[in-house]
């Protein structure tokens, strides 16, 4: 079969199940388009073929036995965040570029035992700080709509493993927006869950109180599948929360878009920097959604000015604290010929952090030194609880929150935004994080420039399924998700 990457992740499950194609023909299919296709989309930082083919076989011999689980077989690409056994983990850092895991995340160990093949690793920004991919210590990686256009980030490189085919879905993490905010810029569907649902355990740490694990796909189906399998209680996280955990997939038809209520924030859709052709496409989804039964309601987010600045004071400052980790003595890069102990300290990490990440860093020193705490981090704090309540108060009125995903589509390669620039570009995402919330970002049209434009939608703690059923709904009344980047079409 030459065209197994056209395969959705059901259509997979039920290809294996029925001996159309075994784990291994599949996997040396997606190898084989790997190695044709990633030279010019600069996805993937580590491609693990030897184990993948171990892997695949490995899954053949359960099906044939007849133990095999849903996704036995199906391959996947790891966000390089989360730490693999044996295999380098380098969270696109010069800090990690020698790092190989003594250990797998929660996540990984997760996926292994469900049977899913790992082909790799996937770019991202350093330390998952950014929104363009750029910051990788590995290069740019290319968005597969527009090869001079970023991705988005940080999880840049699982989207466009997704948007490209190379792989049928990816693990992303997201702490500002990471997950929704390349799904968006790539035409992909993307779950970024309630704080607590997916365990953090081995996934290299940003901003603790922020960063969530979920999955990132060509539609909410193959979204579902994968958090099937990364949801639920890990007593290796202190804040993963016991609680059952839905089955995602049999919840795909569970909500009902006849009758939900579906709040539509005024400051959202005010925002300067909200790009005409972005603001028009999420319109338009929104009228297809209450043409569907949606009721919309227009409601306020108060604290909508207060998200970049209170993000960008927590994130850094709990990103201070988890990278003052890497000291060069422990792992990691260490400097060549340190003259004393602070010399070490001081070159290993100037030399092994690149410029946003040592920025996060001074942001995040300052905000938590003596004499500033009170005025900038436990300030941000109390902001934050007021933006939490703000959407509780919403979520009183509405069942889900509409808005873009991101306020524009994605950025040229090399266009250089300024830190605040870029920070702003944040304002649709960020504020979910802060309050712990749930939300999905789904395809729904193209700009001008035919590059991919994202609706998100912001759920209530715990409404995963919710989220998914809803866009599981629209996508089936809609074709927005089946569409392929040219360079998915032109390899096939
Ligand atoms: N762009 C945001 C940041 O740079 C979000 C990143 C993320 O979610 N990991 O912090």
């Amino acid at each position: 079969m030459t065209d197994l990457h056209r395969l959705s992740v059901r259509e997979l499950t039920e290809g294996l199940a029925q001996a159309k194609f075994s784990s291994r023909e599949l996997t040396e299919h997606y190898l084989k388009r790997i190695e044709k296709v990633d030279a010019q989309v600069k996805s993937y930082v580590t491609v693990t073929a030897k184990q993948a083919l171990a892997q695949a076989d490995a899954a053949d011999e359960l099906r044939r036995a007849g133990t095999a689980g849903v996704l036995t077989g199906v391959p996947i690409a790891h966000k390089d965040i989360f730490c693999t056994q044996g295999i380098r983990t380098s969270a696109g850092s010069k800090m990690l570029d020698n790092f190989i895991s003594p250990y797998d995340a929660t996540v990984v160990a997760k996926g292994k035992a469900a049977g899913l093949v790992t082909l790799g690793k996937v770019n991202m920004d350093e330390f998952a700080m950014g929104s363009t991919s750029e910051s990788s210590y590995y290069g740019a990686t290319k968005n597969p709509w527009a090869l001079d256009h970023v991705p988005g980030g940080s999880s840049g490189g699982s989207a466009a493993v997704v948007a490209a085919d190379l792989a049928p879905f990816a693990t992303g993490t997201d702490t500002g927006g990471s997950i929704r905010q390349p799904a968006s810029f790539c035409g992909l569907t993307g779950l970024k869950p309630t704080y607590g649902r997916v365990s953090r355990y081995g996934m290299i740490a940003y901003a603790s109180s922020l960063d969530q694990g979920g999955p990132m796909a060509r539609s909410a189906e193959d979204c579902a599948y994968l958090m099937n399998v990364m949801a639920g209680h890990d007593a290796k996280d202190s804040t993963s929360v016991e609680k059952d955990v839905d089955d995602y997939v049999a919840n795909l038809n569970g909500t009902s878009v006849k009758g939900l209520r579906i709040g539509i924030p005024k400051q959202y859709f005010n925002v300067a920097g909200l790009a005409a052709d972005v603001k028009a496409r999420v319109e338009e989804s929104l009228k297809k959604l209450e043409e569907m039964g949606a009721i919309l309601v227009e409601i306020d987010l108060n604290m909508t000015e207060a998200y970049v600045p209170t993000y960008y004071l927590i994130a850094p400052a709990e990103a201070s604290s988890n990278l003052s980790r890497y000291d060069g003595v422990r792992y990691g890069y260490r400097c060549e010929d340190p003259k004393d102990i602070m010399d070490l300290y001081k070159r290993s990490r100037s030399e092994g952090f690149g410029p946003e990440v040592q920025r996060r860093i001074l942001i995040g020193t300052y905000a938590l030194s003596a004499g500033y705490y009170d005025a900038y981090y436990v300030k941000a704090q109390k902001v934050r609880r007021l933006i939490q309540q703000d959407f509780l108060k919403a979520f009183e009125s509405v069942d889900v929150i509409a808005a873009p995903a991101a306020p524009t589509t994605a950025y040229k390669i090399g266009a250089n935004l300024s830190p605040v620039e870029m920070y702003l570009g944040d304002i649709y995402t960020i504020a979910v994080n802060l309050a712990g919330l749930p939300a999905i970002s789904a395809p729904v049209g193209f700009d001008q420039d035919n590059l991919p434009v994202g609706l998100q939608l912001i759920g209530n703690y715990w409404s995963e399924s919710q989220l998914l059923s809803v866009v599981h709904q629209y996508q089936q009344a809609t074709d927005w998700h089946t569409k392929r980047a040219a360079i998915a079409e032109e390899n096939a």
